[in-house]
């Protein structure tokens, strides 16, 4: 019942100031555990897929899994491909029932960003699909995307309005400073950036790399009013040092099921305690008003 794509949603998170977060799932305890947690906090969620995950687990279980979890639960849930910079992987993510995708071409010229953009969102659109796209370059590094701190190119607010315009995406991935990965030394932020982005834009706005931010920056953020806020490496992080504690504490025990049931729970509090600094708690709607 509640699997839809991002456009209610994300515009829905604008016009009221509360964010909806996109988590990256890496298999089906972690999608389980993100849609839980929406379940408990009456929350829209978004199930967040990169290439890497997507070509390990292939394009026909994924939609399937997510739409069947989605089914379960009165809360509205989106499904996206995270960084699309594969044409033919993005195209794959549309025709198997993804109901969102990212297209990146931020390492792109403007123009040619424009035309690869463009071009996706006319074949997504003719299938209900929501695109985001990026415009300046996010830092870090994150799966297959590594973008060295010389060649971090912060967004230009007017160039954001004329990027929308001109390929018709649903949101925007912006560059303010915040970066993929863990953060490493001071943490500088370009506020002002960003502010001047929310006055001069009227679709939803997306910040990336919000993993592991001070929670000072992360709460001035959220304040300025975007639509969207991505986390992915602090749910690799999570998973990883659960299944580390549970072989630490159980070294002679061989029970992967205890060891699932760790990550899922620590996941899920994880993923909770985001929805909750969101503000998305409670906003969840019927689908059924809009489909
Ligand atoms: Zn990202």
């Amino acid at each position: 019942m509640g699997y839809i794509n991002t456009r209610d949603m994300l515009i829905r998170a604008r016009k009221e100031k509360y964010v909806v977060g996109a988590f990256n799932i890496v298999d089906y305890s972690t999608m389980a555990a993100v849609v839980g947690s929406a379940k408990e906090k009456k929350s829209p969620v978004i199930i967040q897929t990169s290439q890497k995950t997507v070509l390990q687990f292939g394009y026909k279980i994924l939609p399937l899994m997510v739409k069947s979890l989605a089914q379960e639960v009165e809360v509205p849930v989106a499904m996206i491909l995270d960084h699309g910079t594969d044409i033919e992987v993005i195209k794959n993510c549309i025709n198997y029932g993804w109901s969102s995708v990212m297209v990146d071409g931020s390492s792109k010229p403007f123009e040619e960003n424009i035309r690869m953009t463009r071009t996706i969102v006319e074949l997504a659109h003719e299938k209900n699909i929501t695109v985001e796209g990026e415009l300046g370059h996010i830092g870090g590094v994150e799966e297959h995307i590594n973008v060295s701190e010389d060649k971090v190119l912060l967004t230009d607010p007017h160039k954001a309005v004329e990027f929308q315009k001109r390929t018709g995406v649903d949101s925007l991935a912006v560059a303010i400073g915040t970066k993929h990965g863990l953060y490493k030394g001071e943490v500088v932020l370009d506020f002002e950036r960003l502010e001047r982005i929310m006055e001069i834009t009227d679709f939803p706005i997306i910040i990336h790399g919000c993993s592991d931010l001070p929670e000072a920056d992360l709460k001035k953020i959220i304040s300025y009013g975007p639509s969207k806020m991505n986390i992915s490496t602090e749910i690799k992080h999570v998973y990883l040092d659960s299944f580390k504690k549970y072989l630490n504490e159980n070294e002679m025990e061989y029970e992967p099921i205890k060891a699932i049931k760790l990550v899922f729970d620590n996941i899920k509090n994880l993923v909770k305690g985001y929805i909750d600094k969101f503000g998305s708690s409670q906003k969840a709607w019927s689908t059924l008003l809009i489909h």
